[in-house]
């Protein structure tokens, strides 16, 4: 059977907030019976958006991806209150908001923190991936529509289909060190969660272009990059380790520099702004 999966690209994603905004709207003020009671105006965003900040000066790199109720196979929250909370045959996850009602203990089950509390009507709400517009023939979910890059969009796959979709283009879902199972991907998550080093080249004041730049960890590469035409190179995708790596400078095949280079504690990025070729 085909069910609902929601993909997002963080390097799409623009902090636009067009589907914080759709989302809220579906359901301000809107009691859908069945499905969902109001949302207040006020925080409360069923969608909301995270950003990671790396780099500094030119090399800064600010990425951004909306998270939401990850719609778990596994799901904490309805092992947790199985009485208010089901799982659609479409793989959708739901409150009910009969049900839920005064269950404020639903709100700290979900180890992603997509639960609200509404304080008004006193009842844990998530996302429940506009399942009210999507029965009644809807393609794509409010957020889904309003996103103008397309960084967020919803698919119809059996579990092998995505499975397979996943794989072939390197979506991953969050923290799956917690079995949880998501039906929300993301591809270009190594934003968030991988390291970033970066650096420009200079050689007797002028940029250098054209510098091969690697990088290695106890014999074993890392990453590299070529300097661009301001002399600046950034390298993703880097294991964040506590040990020291080694910077390698190489122009025509010859090594010019090699320089020792690590991340101090809690930092994900290193930045070295002035290396000089002479
Ligand atoms: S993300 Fe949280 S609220 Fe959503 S299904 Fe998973 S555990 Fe439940
Ligand atoms: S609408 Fe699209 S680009 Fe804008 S914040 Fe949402 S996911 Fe990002």
């Amino acid at each position: 059977m085909k069910k609902w999966n929601l993909l997002i690209d963080v390097e799409l994603c623009e902090n636009c907030n067009n589907c914080v905004l759709a989302t809220k709207d579906e359901y301000l003020g809107n009691d859908i019976s069945g499905y969902s009671a109001r949302v207040p105006g006020m925080g409360n965003n069923l969608i909301a958006i995270e950003s990671s900040e790396r780099g500094s000066g030119a090399l800064i790199e600010i990425s951004h991806r909306p998270v939401t109720c990850n719609h778990c196979d596994n799901a904490p929250c309805i092992q947790h209150a199985p009485d208010a909370i089901q799982k659609r045959a479409d793989g959708i996850v739901i409150i009910d908001p009969e049900k839920a009602h005064g269950r404020k203990d639903i709100v700290g089950s979900c180890p992603y923190g997509a639960i609200y509390w509404n304080e008004e009507l006193a009842l844990p709400q998530q996302w429940i991936f506009d399942a009210h517009l999507l029965d009644q023939g809807w393609k794509q979910p409010r957020g889904a529509q309003a996103c103008p890059t397309h960084a967020i969009y919803a698919v119809q796959k059996t579990d092998a289909e995505m499975q397979q979709h996943a794989s072939a283009k390197g979506y991953e879902v969050l923290k799956p060190e917690l079995g949880t199972s998501p039906r929300v991907y993301y591809r270009n998550n190594h934003h968030f969660t991988d390291g970033y080093v970066a650096g420009a080249v200079f050689a007797k004041n002028e940029c250098l272009a054209g510098v091969q730049v690697t990088l290695e960890c106890h014999g074993q590469p890392l990453g590299e990059a070529i300097t661009d035409e301001f002399g600046e190179f950034r390298i993703h995708k880097v294991p964040i380790t506590k040990d020291i790596m080694k910077l390698s400078l190489m122009s025509q095949g010859l090594v010019f520099e090699s320089i020792d280079v690590g991340f101090g504690d809690g930092e994900s990025s290193v930045v070295l702004n002035e290396l000089c070729m002479i």
